[in-house]
């Protein structure tokens, strides 16, 4: 990346840029790779980033929590992780609907699942992601699909306009997500969840168990 464009980066409020640094940290392979990585705290830094590397043709790839992708020539690319506000807060009580960014670990959100029995919310268990990451995979396992739970997705997309996308039978399919394009970033979902039922806890407490006595991932 060039001197210019690292200045203009380095000017933009709410990032924090990482340039020729060891990437190993920051995807769950714990590679050893070098790059570039911005890691994005606010929804207008991400605006202004994307819009400066786009006046600059400059590409850039989205990492979640990097457990789905494997860091290979970064060389001319900027790696972007969200790393937004998130009330916890939010998951002392149960509600209807959630919204939340995509930046969230799915594992708080199946702690919050196991306290309170929330029906849907098992399919996601043990599964190491983003949300973002999770719903970019329609990550699943053998109780269901993240897509099964989600009800509107705010995308980024690549021009910089904003899109509410509601979820319908056409948004997914086997560990795929049709809404979201080249470039486009999702920025945060719209949770629901079956309702409640104490079920869930052992349901949870089982396939977690299940999933550490089967090293492989399930797919
Ligand atoms: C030990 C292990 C176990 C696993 N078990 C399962 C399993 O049971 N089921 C399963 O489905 N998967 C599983 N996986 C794969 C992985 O966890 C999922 O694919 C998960 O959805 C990846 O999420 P992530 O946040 O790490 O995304 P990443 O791997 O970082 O990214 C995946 C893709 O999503 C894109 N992306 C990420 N965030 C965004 C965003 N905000 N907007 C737009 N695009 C974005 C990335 O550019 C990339 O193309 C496993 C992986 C490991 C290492």
């Amino acid at each position: 990346m060039n001197k210019d464009l690292i200045d203009k980066l380095k000017g933009i409020e709410g990032i924090e840029l990482l340039i020729d640094k060891d990437l190993f940290r920051y995807t769950t392979m714990r590679l050893h790779v070098r790059g570039d990585l911005a890691i994005v705290k606010t929804r207008n830094a991400l605006r202004n980033v994307i819009r400066l590397l786009n006046e600059n043709q400059y590409p850039y790839n989205l990492v979640g929590w990097g457990a789905n992708q494997i860091i290979v020539h970064p060389d001319h690319t900027l790696f972007i992780q969200l790393d937004f506000p998130f009330d916890r807060s939010t998951l002392d009580t149960t509600h209807d609907e959630y919204i939340l960014p995509a930046s969230t670990p799915l594992n708080i959100l199946t702690s919050h699942a196991k306290k309170f029995g929330l029906m849907g919310w098992e399919v996601f268990t043990g599964i190491p992601a983003s949300l973002g990451g999770a719903i970019f995979m329609n990550a699943g396992t053998n109780l269901g699909e993240i897509s099964e739970i989600v009800k509107e997705v705010e995308v980024l997309k690549k021009d910089g306009s904003l899109v509410l996308h509601q979820v319908d039978e056409h948004s997914f399919s086997y560990r795929k997500c049709h809404f979201v394009n080249k470039g486009d970033i999702i920025l945060s979902a719209k949770l629901v969840h079956k309702g409640k039922s104490p079920e869930i806890k052992s349901k949870i407490s089982e396939y977690i168990a299940l999933r550490k006595k089967n090293t492989a991932p399930f797919h």
